[in-house]
This record gives C-alpha cells, sequence and structure tokens, in this order.
C-alpha cells in the first residue's frame, strides 16, 4: 500500500534510524538487548465511536508531551473527511496527528498487519524523541494488531463465529483509558450527530466520491475497496443509483431540500435511517470487543462520560456546563491516571 503524506516515507529515510541502528545493533527476538529492553510506554484511549475519544487524546496531548496516533480503520484513509467523522484541524490544536487520512484509499484496505508495521514505526520514532504516543480510535482489530507480543495475521480474535483466545501478552507498556457511557444516551447523540454530518455537507462529500462520471470510476471504485465500507457510502450508494440528481451528483442536499417529491424525500430517509442503525450496530459490536479484550486481561481503565452526553444533549447548553462535566468526569480521572502511569 503506498501512502500520501511525506511523514511516513520518514521511516524509511530518518537519520535517526540510521544513528539508532548504530547505537542499538539489531540482534534476533531472544538476545539479551530484546529481553532486557524495557518496553516503550503507550497511552491508548479504547472506546466506542461518538465517545469522545478524539477530544480526550487531544486534551492529554496538550497537557503532556504526547502525539497521537490514529487507530481508526476508516480515517486512515484520505477522503470523506466528514463521513468518517475525522477530527478536524482547528481541533487538533496543533498536536501532531499520525495515520490520520494518510493512505490513498485507491491503493486498497489497509490491513491489521500492515497497520501493526506502521503504527510500529510510528511509536518508535515518538518514542526516540522522548514523547509518548498516544493511540485513539475505535477499531479494535486494529489496536489489537497493533499491541499484542505476537501477532497472527491468519486468525481474527474477534470473530463471533468462533472467538480465538486474545493474548495479554503486549509488546508495549499500555496505559488503556476505556471511554465508556450508557448505550441509550450514546445512541440518542449519535442520531444527532449524523444529523449534523448531512448537515455540514455530508451528501456532498459522499456525492463526489461516489461520482460514476469521474474519471477512472470503475477502476476506482474497485481499489477504494476499504473506504467504499465507511458508514454512509453503501447506504447513499444505493440512494444514488435509485435517484441520481439531474444536474450530477453535487448539491444533492440542496436539491432534497427543495424536493417535493415524496417517494425520493422517503428514499432519502431511508438511507438515513440505516446510517443511524448501522452506527448503532458498531458500537454494540465495538463494545463486545473492549470487553472482550478486558476480559483477557488487558487492564482498560474505564471513564464514564454518561453525564457529559447528558448536559450536551441538554437544549440550551451553550458548552459551559457540558465541558465542565467533561473536565470533572472524563479529563480529570483520565490525568490521574495517565500521571500515574508515567511515573511507573
Ligand atoms: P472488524 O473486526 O469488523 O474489522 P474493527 O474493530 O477492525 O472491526 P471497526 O472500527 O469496528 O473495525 O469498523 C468496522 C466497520 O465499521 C467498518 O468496516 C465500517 O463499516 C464501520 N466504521 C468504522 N469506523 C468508521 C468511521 N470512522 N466512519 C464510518 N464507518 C466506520
Amino acid at each position: 500500500i503506498k501512502f500520501h503524506h511525506s511523514s511516513l516515507t520518514l521511516f524509511h529515510s530518518s537519520p535517526f534510524l540510521t544513528s539508532r541502528r548504530l547505537r542499538w545493533p539489531r540482534m534476533d527476538a531472544n538476545s539479551a538487548y530484546h529481553r532486557h529492553h524495557r518496553k516503550d510506554k503507550v497511552i491508548v484511549i479504547m472506546g466506542a465511536t461518538g465517545t469522545g475519544k478524539s477530544r480526550l487524546s487531544v486534551d492529554l496531548a496538550t497537557r503532556f508531551s504526547f502525539e497521537i496516533i490514529n487507530s481508526d480503520k476508516m480515517q486512515v484513509y484520505r477522503g470523506l473527511d466528514i463521513t468518517t467523522n475525522k477530527i478536524p484541524v482547528d481541533e487538533r490544536l496543533g498536536v501532531p496527528h499520525h495515520l490520520l487520512g494518510e493512505f490513498d484509499p485507491e491503493n486498497g484496505e489497509l490491513s491489521p498487519e500492515e497497520f501493526r508495521q506502521l503504527g510500529g514505526s510510528v511509536i518508535a520514532d515518538i518514542t526516540s524523541r522522548r514523547k509518548v504516543p498516544i493511540i485513539a480510535g475505535g477499531s479494535n482489530s486494529f489496536v489489537h494488531a497493533l499491541l499484542v507480543e505476537r501477532f497472527d495475521p491468519e486468525v481474527n480474535v474477534f470473530d463471533g463465529a468462533s472467538p480465538k483466545s486474545i493474548s495479554g501478552e503486549l509488546r508495549y507498556k499500555c496505559c488503556f483509558l476505556w471511554v465508556d457511557l450508557l448505550f441509550p444516551v450514546l445512541s440518542d447523540y449519535l442520531a444527532k450527530r449524523v444529523d449534523n454530518m448531512l448537515d455540514s455537507g455530508m451528501v456532498d462529500e459522499l456525492a463526489e466520491f461516489l461520482d460514476p462520471e469521474a474519471d477512472d470510476f470503475e477502476l476506482d471504485s474497485a481499489q477504494r475497496s476499504g473506504l467504499r465500507k465507511a458508514i454512509g457510502v453503501p447506504e447513499f450508494d444505493q440512494y444514488f443509483k435509485k435517484y441520481p440528481p439531474p444536474g450530477g451528483l453535487k448539491g444533492m442536499r440542496r436539491d432534497i431540500e427543495n424536493e417535493d417529491d415524496r417517494v425520493r424525500r422517503g428514499a432519502y430517509e431511508e438511507a438515513v435511517r440505516a446510517i443511524k442503525d448501522n452506527t448503532c450496530h458498531l458500537v454494540k459490536r465495538q463494545i463486545e470487543k473492549i470487553k472482550r479484550l478486558k476480559g483477557a486481561g488487558w487492564d482498560l481503565r474505564r471513564v464514564d462520560a454518561t453525564e457529559t452526553f447528558r448536559a450536551l444533549m441538554t437544549a440550551g447548553d451553550d458548552g459551559g456546563r457540558w465541558s465542565d462535566i467533561w473536565e470533572r468526569q472524563v479529563l480529570e480521572p483520565s490525568v490521574k491516571i495517565v500521571k500515574r502511569f508515567l511515573k511507573e
């Protein structure tokens, strides 16, 4: 897989890597160096989609000397920023974000094994600069692949039909934070979030992505197999097939707003409902996977964001109340856990 962002080429040409190799020659896995080498420390923020992982990672990164590594399997690709909910640049507050939108979706799907290799290189780079990596994202298969000591790409440990035992042996010293909240509160919030995403231009973005008149569209869609799985793409693909807009796919949302065709509006609403339902199914699957990792001995520390989200959903809240609750109930406990971990 090729990647877009220049920072990744760093791992092939970095003077740091050269000097590190000079200082610590590579030895085989059983060598004394490997047995006595202290594991690098990493912070890992887990949690279902929409729980505030990105916000927490930036809040922590600005207090400590952290750099963020994205572990959402859809946000690794360039494009569909609204649909996949990438954290906007202004909310990153200058904190470096790695593996976020760096991969060209036309180069095919990024596998957990490739993510393990690339994430491992980014971690080595960050720690070599005496900074601490903070991994944030909802893709548990990516997090699992990145962190376990021994990874077998042939085995899907989360496969519902025949779950395999998950190893508790990790190749880094990890501090796990699990942002969680009551499911009904999260599902109300996510329904609202989908509406906000639609208002922010998600349909135009999808129309452009799915535009059959684009150059090399056929070739493209076969190759963009990763990003095509993002929630929103299959749902609107179906809709656009039935109702291609008269003036091309761009401007779809505006077409709909002026549209008095009830059938067409019904199909649009059906697509939106499917997105909301699929997002809730995703949340349930993610929580199951997180619980499975916890059951395998991964020491996840749960922080509860329910009250924050209740306040966030309260009409008329200008942001003051929910951000106070966030600070008290999510950020402060997380800061304590992280401080203790960094001292160990
Ligand atoms: P799996 O074992 O199913 O691969 P996973 O933990 O690796 O799960 P998830 O992050 O749970 O990966 O993603 C599973 C599916 O959820 C994706 O294929 C996609 O359909 C959807 N999805 C995940 N993240 C996003 C996102 N940011 N935007 C849109 N859809 C997403």
